[in-house]
């Protein structure tokens, strides 16, 4: 073998670093060597995981949680997350049917459990930053559908349609949305529903934004008619109770399924960590009153991040309905990724370029607001000062 040809195979070639990943990264790198730089980029809650969860945690390794434990989950996780699948999302599903693991996992389990070289799987475009390199690592063909402004940033059931061919085998779809934070309406999902079971395909409904929720109501697809059987629901904790360096999550799924997907999990990571599944239980088990005061400063923050948008020319703002981006589109004659490299350099302030999130994703900036009300306000100074130096240029 020459040496200077890395043995590396060809699934990962047309992959790249994950862009959010690395951005995050290098925003901490810089933070850490005391450079004033303000965040909106990586999605990470800036709270602190609350105390109850915490302490369970801490409860659990005293208790000795620090072995295997069940490949699928341990049942008083599995059980609670099925309960709640029930009762808030009238998903028919039991302990049964649910696998426990980070939540980036879960869906790598998903497409890899069911997706055969040369299957193709839908998604969203622009959409969230891993879904084509999974399809690509499960050995699929990653298809994006047009999901833009026109449509409110919504995978219009016409435009999949027209994507669908022989060679389809799922959808993925994720409401409320990374990176535009919109929330499909019923009739978005009950059609997306119809052409699922009409085509003979299966879903995967990405709801990791589910309680990061301002405006109109979540619908989950595997509580429509017919779909429970078809329909991988991929759910966790990151989002709702700021637990993202925890890694977890849980998939949820028809049993007999299931007990198939679940060998993806024994022959990978073999089961999620038992203590910080005991942690998952206190949070899904613990006051609602800690999730909602999350939500409500989160809300408090898009309307001052919306309304530093209104004192910026150029940028015509989608207002998101849930989860905790803004996705621009703008004016300037600037391809994204070097607007936000600029941004970076120019003016210290860190955002991920809409290119990271698909083609379509082309011509706009995402700001993550998971950052305190100072920051917002400190941060969208320096893109108002960044763009009027633009424009000065621009119509030199
Ligand atoms: N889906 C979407 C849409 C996301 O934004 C993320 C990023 N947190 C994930 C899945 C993965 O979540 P986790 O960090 O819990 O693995
Ligand atoms: N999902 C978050 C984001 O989009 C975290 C990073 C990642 O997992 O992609 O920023």
């Amino acid at each position: 073998m020459r040496r200077d040809v890395k043995p590396v195979a060809s699934r990962l070639k047309p992959i790249v670093q994950s862009p959010t990943v690395r951005l995050g990264a290098l925003v901490n790198e810089m933070k850490r060597r005391g450079e004033d730089v303000i965040s909106f980029s990586v999605g990470e809650p800036d709270f602190s995981t609350p105390q109850h969860i915490v302490d369970a945690a801490k409860k659990a390794l005293d208790e000795g949680w620090t072995k295997y434990v069940s490949s699928m989950g341990i049942p008083g996780l599995r059980e609670a997350i099925a309960e709640k699948m029930k009762r808030e999302n009238g998903v028919p599903c039991d302990k049964d049917g649910i696998i426990v693991a980070p939540t980036k996992h879960a869906l790598y389990i998903a497409l890899t459990g069911l997706v055969d070289p040369g299957d193709e799987v839908l998604f969203p475009d622009p959409g969230w930053v891993s879904y084509a390199p999974m399809v690509h690592l499960a050995g699929g063909r990653p298809v994006p559908v047009r999901a833009t402004e026109e449509t409110k940033y919504e995978p219009a059931p016409e435009a999949v349609a027209e994507a669908i061919t022989p060679n389809t085998k799922a959808i993925v779809i994720n409401s409320p949305s990374n990176p535009a934070g919109s929330v499909y309406s019923k009739e978005t999902i009950k059609g997306l529903c119809d052409l699922v079971t009409d085509r003979d395909l299966f879903l995967i409904s990405d709801e990791i934004y589910e309680k990061i929720l301002y405006e109109g109501a979540h619908y989950s697809p595997a509580s429509f008619d017919g779909m429970f059987d078809r329909t991988v629901t991929v759910h966790g904790f990151s989002k709702t109770y700021a637990m993202t360096g925890w890694r977890l999550g849980w998939l949820c799924a028809e049993k007999s399924l299931v007990k198939q997907l679940v060998k993806v999990q024994e022959h990978t990571i073999t089961c999620a960590p038992a203590f910080v599944q005991i942690a998952g239980v206190a949070a899904l088990k613990g006051p609602p009153s800690a999730v909602a005061a999350m939500v409500d400063e989160f809300r408090a923050r898009r309307e001052i991040m919306a309304g530093e948008f209104r004192t910026i020319p150029g940028f015509h703002v989608f207002r998101p309905a849930g989860a905790f981006y803004f996705f621009p589109r703008y004016d300037f004659e600037l391809p994204s990724d070097e607007f936000a490299e600029r941004l970076l350099t120019e003016a210290r302030v860190a955002v991920t370029p809409g290119s990271a999130f698909g083609a379509a994703g082309e011509n706009h900036l995402r700001f993550s607001y998971a950052c305190s009300r100072e920051d917002i306000r400190k941060g969208m100074a320096r893109v108002r000062a960044f763009v009027e130096k633009l424009r000065r240029k621009e119509g030199q």
